[in-house]
């Protein structure tokens, strides 16, 4: 078991390599290399809610797989090993269902859960705006009270699945209340207004979005949890999340630590494979010793969650190292592979380069993290 710290992780890798053989990899270059306008790949969620891969740490009774968050970032790491994008279907599946699952009420529970699950529902985590990125808190999409709804106005942006989500889970400010509060909204009605952003660099497969909003409807019933506790919401949301970029990170990393490997060793220069090569060599060793370091660090953060400890500062430090390290190891393949990695016709490392570069910006930029780790380390 090469890089497991529990013998349950090697299950969840087998699991996956079986499920990417037949599903990933035949349409891997066709969603990657999509034209735009771009399209969803309704197909590949259902199939992987099908699978169990939305939602593997959500407990059986909301529609989940009830297992550990070890396992769960296991099969981000897998995942993303294979294709990032694909990846990313499931971690956004988990990064928009978590606060409802942990500050919903049981009844918004049963209702949304299970269907956001099995990938019936496409939910979306809806809180970056044009002018509050990492200064999440100073959002200005605002509810209003209207009898028994709230009427919601304001602008969202680089959502997540946002061009095609039917459900929200909404961070905005309450006219009369204080901070920021959450509210569970179901998109598929007029105001609002979503799109495809284009363009996007890498994890193509999972599209991202903008949202106007213009005078959407929500049941008051709907709030998540309590008035002004969206912030926190959010936060605690976000530090599970780090994990799973953190293991986005390991699987990247992972893939062009092996593809280099093959690589150097049949790639002949100068009468001999380069892996001979002492240059080459030590990229190779760096890459190795850089990407045991953050796959510890990640599973440290998720055996800390499992442990019902607190783990907001190991996720954090998790999440910087490993978009750092896959930020590295993609470099380094391109640099071993020449001219057949910078050419997207001849290996991977072309997507590898453009799907790694995200993870130092979302669920938190690298400077982002740094703050929230001089936070814990130094106190505010
Ligand atoms: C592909 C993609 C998917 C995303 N998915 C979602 C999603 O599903 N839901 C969602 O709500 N959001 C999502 N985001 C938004 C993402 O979380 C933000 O892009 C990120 O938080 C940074 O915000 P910003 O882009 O506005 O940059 P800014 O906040 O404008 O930052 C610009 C630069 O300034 C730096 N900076 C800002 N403040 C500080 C500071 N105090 N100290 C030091 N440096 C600082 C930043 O680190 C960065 O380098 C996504 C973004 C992308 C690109």
């Amino acid at each position: 078991m090469p890089y497991n710290s529990d013998p349950k992780q090697q299950a969840v890798r087998d699991e996956v390599k079986i499920f990417a053989e037949k599903e990933i990899y035949p349409v891997s270059e066709h969603w990657d290399r999509m034209p735009e306008p771009r399209d969803f790949p309704f197909d590949m969620y259902k199939k992987l809610g099908a699978a169990g891969f939305i939602g593997y740490n959500t407990p059986k009774e909301f529609g989940g797989q009830g297992k550990s968050n070890l396992e769960y970032i296991t099969l981000i790491e897998e995942l993303c090993y294979h294709d990032a994008g694909f990846g990313l279907l499931c971690a956004v599946g988990e990064l928009a269902s978590y606060p409802i699952l942990y500050f919903a009420n049981d009844e918004q529970k049963k209702k949304y859960l299970p269907d956001c699950m099995s990938g019936k529902r496409i939910p979306a985590f809806v809180l970056t705006e044009p002018n509050a990125g990492s200064d999440a808190a100073n959002v200005s999409t605002t509810a209003v009270e209207d009898g028994d709804e709230f009427v919601i106005n304001g602008e969202k942006i680089f959502i997540m699945h946002g061009d095609v989500a039917d459900l929200a889970v909404l961070f905005c400010k309450v006219e009369g209340k204080p901070k920021m509060s959450a509210i569970i909204v179901e998109t598929d009605q007029p105001g609002w207004d979503k799109r495809t952003l284009k363009n996007k660099m890498g994890m193509r497969a999972a599209t991202t979005g903008g949202i106007m909003i213009k005078d959407v409807r929500a049941p008051i019933s709907n709030l998540m949890g309590e008035y002004g506790k969206g912030f926190r919401y959010a936060m605690m949301t976000l530090d599970g999340a780090r994990i799973g970029v953190a293991a986005q990170g390991v699987g990247i990393a992972q893939r062009a630590l092996d593809e280099s490997v093959a690589y150097a060793k049949k790639r002949v220069a100068f009468g001999a494979p380069i892996a001979k090569l002492q240059a080459i060599q030590w990229m190779i060793a760096d890459m190795s010793t850089k990407l045991e370091a953050a796959r510890m660090m990640t599973y440290k953060a998720a055996l800390l969650q499992d442990a019902g400890e607190k783990f907001s500062l190991e996720a954090a430090q998790a999440k910087l190292f490993s978009a750092e390290v896959a930020n590295f190891c993609v470099d380094r393949a391109m640099q071993i592979h020449g001219g057949y990695g910078y050419i997207g016709e001849f290996s991977v490392i072309e997507k590898l380069y453009r799907d790694q570069r995200v993870l130092e910006i979302y669920e938190g930029t690298s400077e982002v993290q740094r703050l929230v780790i001089a936070g814990n380390v130094i106190g505010r």
